[in-house]
C-alpha cells in the first residue's frame, strides 16, 4: 500500500509539472471570439426564387460540417444547411450538469434524437447545429498516428488541422475526483504508463481534453464557424435536406450533383443551387446514419431497396449504408461511501489489446435535473439493452426511468468504470425504413457477433476487475475492503440500464454478461466506405459535384473517442479543398 501510494503521488506530481506546460500547447496568441460568427437564419427565410446560387452547399452542420464550411468559405460562397436548431441560448446543450436532461428530451425537435438499433439498443444521433460536439460528453482525444496513416492524410495537415480546433473550443479537464481515482486505478491495474495530460493516442493512462470549460459550459462545433468569413457563408437552421437534385441529361458520363431539396421549419419546400463552376459541390455531413439515408433518399444505394421505396434510381451502388460499426460498451456500476461530483469522461485507459477504460459519475448537479439516474448511464437517455423485439420501446425506457424513483437511495450513490472495444469486427448495416428523412432509417449494428470482439470485451471486464481490486477503488467501498467482483457485476446487472431479460449465469459467464448488457458510448460510424461509396478524397464515386465529409467514411472510429478527428477532419478537407482548387493562393 505505501509503495504503491507513494507511486500515485508521484505521478501525480508529475501530472502538476506537466500541466502548466501542457496549458500552453496550442493556445491561440489572441483568444478566439465569437464575433465573426454568421447569423444563424431560420430555413424559411430562404426565399423561392433566390438568384444566389453557391460554390458549396453543405448538407449537415454537424461536427464535421461546421469546420469544413468555416475554412470554405474563407474564399467561397458556401451554403450550410442544418435540420435542427441553434445551440445558443439552450441550457441542455451549453451546461455539462444538464447532458441528461437534453439527451432524453423526446420533443420533435429537440438537439437529440434518439433511435433503436434493431440490436436493441438505444442511441442519440444530433438535432442540432454543431451537431454531436452539442449532445456528448465532450471528452476531446486525437486519432493515433497508425490511424492517420492508415487513411491516407497528410500528416503535416493533420498536424495543423487539430491545433486550429483545439486552440478555440478545447481546454484541459479539472479532473474530478472519480476520474483521478480511475486515473490512479488504472495506474495500480497495470496499465502503464502515466502520460500527463495529453490529446495524443499512446498506451497507457492519461487525462484527455475537454469541450467543457471550467464552469461546465459546453463550446462546440458551431463555434468554429466564427472562424469562417461571415460575408461568403449563409447558415440555414431547421432546413432538412430531403433530396439531393442531379443532373442526369444523356450525354453526360455521370450523373451531376447541381442542387438540394429541403424543408423549413414550417414545412414549405425549397431547392438551393450550386453555381456553373465545375468544381462546385454537394458535401454531405449528415453523420454516420444522416450521410447513407440522404444518398438512398437521393437515389444513390442498392437498387432493389431504392423500387421498394419508389426512389427513382440515379447510381445502383450496393455498398451505402453497408460496414455500420458501433463500439459496444459494457460498463460496471461501483457504489461508494458518499455520492460523487458528477463527471462525464476526462480519463482513460489505452490498453494494447484495443480495449479502451473510461468512467462517469454522479448525479447532475442542476436543480433542473432529473433525480435518480445514473449520469451518463441513465436509463432516461436510453442507455438499454438488449430487451425482447416488442418490448424495444422508448416508452419502455422511460417506464424503467420512472421505476427508479422507487429504488433505494444508496443504489445512486457510485460512479461506472466503463470499457469499450476499439475497432469491432461485427458490423451490420442500414436500410431505410420510410422516405420521410426526418425518421431514423432501420440500423443494425450486430454487437459481439465476431468473437474477438466478444474476447475483447471480456478482456476489459477482467481489466475493470484488477482496477476494483487495488487499495485507490477498495478505499472507496463503503466499509473500505472493497467489493467481490460478484457483487458489481449482480449490481451492474440489476441496479443501473438494463430491461434486459436476466441470464443466471449473467454473472457467471462475462461473456454472457458482455452480450446481456452491451450498450453504445454512441460512436457508430460507417455506411459510406473509402472504395466502396467514396474515394480517397471522399467523392462519391459514380456521380460528379457529390462528396462525403463526416464518421459515415471510417472503417474505425478514431481515437479513444472520435469527435476530435472528425473535427480535424472538416478543417483538413476544407483546406485540402482550397489547395485544390487555388494552389498557394489559398493561403491555408
Ligand atoms: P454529427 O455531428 O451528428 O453531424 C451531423 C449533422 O447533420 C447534425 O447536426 C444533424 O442534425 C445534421 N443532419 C442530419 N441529416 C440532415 C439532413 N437531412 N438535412 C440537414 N441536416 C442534417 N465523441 C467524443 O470524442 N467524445 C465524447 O465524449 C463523445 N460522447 C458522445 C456522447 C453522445 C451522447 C453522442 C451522441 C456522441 C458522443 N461522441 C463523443 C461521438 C461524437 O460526438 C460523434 O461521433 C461525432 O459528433 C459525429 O460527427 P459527424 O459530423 O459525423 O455527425
Amino acid at each position: 500500500m505505501a509503495s504503491s501510494s507513494r507511486v500515485v503521488l508521484f505521478f501525480e506530481l508529475l501530472a502538476c509539472l506537466l500541466c502548466p506546460f501542457e496549458l500552453s500547447q496550442g493556445k491561440a496568441k489572441e483568444p478566439f471570439t465569437l464575433k465573426n460568427l454568421p447569423p444563424l437564419q431560420k430555413a424559411s427565410s430562404y426565399h423561392a426564387g433566390c438568384a444566389t446560387t453557391y460554390d458549396y452547399i453543405i448538407v449537415g452542420g454537424g461536427t464535421a460540417g461546421c469546420p469544413l464550411a468555416a475554412t470554405l468559405s474563407l474564399r467561397y460562397r458556401v451554403l450550410l444547411l442544418e435540420r435542427g436548431g441553434s445551440p445558443y441560448g439552450n441550457r441542455n446543450v451549453s451546461y455539462m450538469e444538464n447532458f441528461h436532461i437534453g439527451l432524453m428530451n423526446r420533443a420533435p425537435d429537440s438537439p437529440s434524437q434518439a433511435f433503436i438499433s434493431t440490436d436493441g439498443v438505444i442511441n442519440a444521433r444530433a438535432r442540432v447545429l454543431g451537431g454531436g460536439t452539442c449532445i456528448n460528453a465532450g471528452f476531446y482525444s486525437r486519432a493515433s498516428s497508425s490511424f492517420i496513416q492508415e487513411v491516407g492524410w497528410d500528416e503535416d495537415l493533420v498536424n495543423k488541422s487539430f491545433p486550429w480546433v483545439e486552440e478555440k473550443i478545447v481546454q484541459w479537464p479539472k479532473i474530478a475526483p472519480w476520474q483521478a481515482a480511475l486515473r490512479d486505478g488504472l495506474l495500480q491495474a497495470g496499465v502503464a504508463p502515466f502520460n500527463g495530460y495529453t490529446y495524443d493516442h499512446v498506451s497507457g493512462t492519461k487525462v484527455g481534453g475537454t469541450i467543457f470549460d471550467e464552469t461546465g459550459y459546453r463550446h462546440t462545433a458551431a463555434d468554429l464557424l466564427a472562424a469562417g468569413d461571415p460575408d461568403n457563408l449563409r447558415v440555414l437552421l431547421h432546413a432538412s435536406v430531403h433530396k439531393i437534385v442531379f443532373d442526369s441529361r444523356q450525354g453526360r458520363l455521370k450523373a451531376r450533383a447541381i442542387g438540394v431539396q429541403f424543408t423549413d421549419e414550417n414545412g414549405r419546400h425549397h431547392q438551393a443551387f450550386l453555381n456553373s463552376n465545375k468544381d462546385s459541390e454537394i458535401i454531405v455531413s449528415a453523420g454516420a446514419i444522416g450521410t447513407p439515408q440522404l444518398l438512398l433518399l437521393s437515389g444513390i444505394g442498392p437498387k432493389n431497396d431504392l423500387k421498394n421505396h419508389n426512389i427513382p434510381v440515379v447510381l445502383h451502388n450496393k455498398y451505402v449504408g453497408k460496414g455500420m460499426a458501433d463500439n459496444p460498451m459494457n460498463s460496471i456500476f461501483i457504489p461508494t461511501r458518499s455520492p460523487p461530483r458528477q463527471s462525464l469522461i476526462e480519463t482513460v485507459g489505452i490498453t494494447e489489446e484495443g480495449v479502451f477504460i473510461e468512467a462517469s459519475s454522479g448525479f447532475g448537479q442542476s436543480s433542473e435535473s432529473v433525480h435518480c439516474h445514473h449520469g451518463i448511464m441513465s436509463a432516461e437517455i436510453g442507455q438499454l439493452s438488449t430487451i425482447p423485439p416488442k418490448q424495444r420501446t422508448l416508452e419502455a425506457a422511460q417506464k424503467y426511468a420512472h421505476n427508479k424513483l422507487n429504488l433505494p437511495k444508496e443504489v445512486f450513490h457510485g460512479g461506472f468504470i466503463l470499457e469499450k472495444i476499439d475497432g469491432p469486427l461485427s458490423t451490420g448495416h442500414l436500410v431505410l425504413t420510410d422516405t420521410d428523412v426526418r425518421n431514423n432509417p432501420a440500423v443494425t449494428f450486430n454487437y459481439f457477433s465476431h468473437p474477438q470482439d466478444l474476447n475483447r470485451c471480456v478482456y476489459g471486464i477482467k481489466t475493470i476487475e484488477r482496477i476494483l481490486k487495488t487499495n485507490r477503488f477498495s478505499e472507496l467501498s463503503a466499509d473500505g475492503a472493497g467489493l467481490s467482483m460478484e457483487r458489481v457485476l449482480n449490481m451492474s446487472v440489476q441496479a443501473n440500464v438494463n430491461l434486459i431479460p436476466k441470464h443466471t449465469n449473467d454473472t457467471e459467464s462475462l461473456e454472457q454478461f458482455c452480450k446481456d448488457t452491451v450498450i453504445t458510448i454512441w460512436h457508430y460510424h460507417g455506411g459510406c466506405h473509402v472504395g466502396k461509396v467514396v474515394d480517397q478524397h471522399y467523392r462519391v464515386l459514380g456521380v460528379s459535384g457529390l462528396r462525403v465529409v463526416d464518421g459515415s467514411i471510417f472503417s474505425r472510429s478514431p481515437g479513444t473517442n472520435p469527435q476530435a478527428t472528425v473535427m480535424m477532419m472538416g478543417r483538413y478537407m476544407g483546406v485540402k479543398i482550397l489547395r485544390k482548387r487555388l494552389g498557394r493562393a489559398a493561403g491555408v
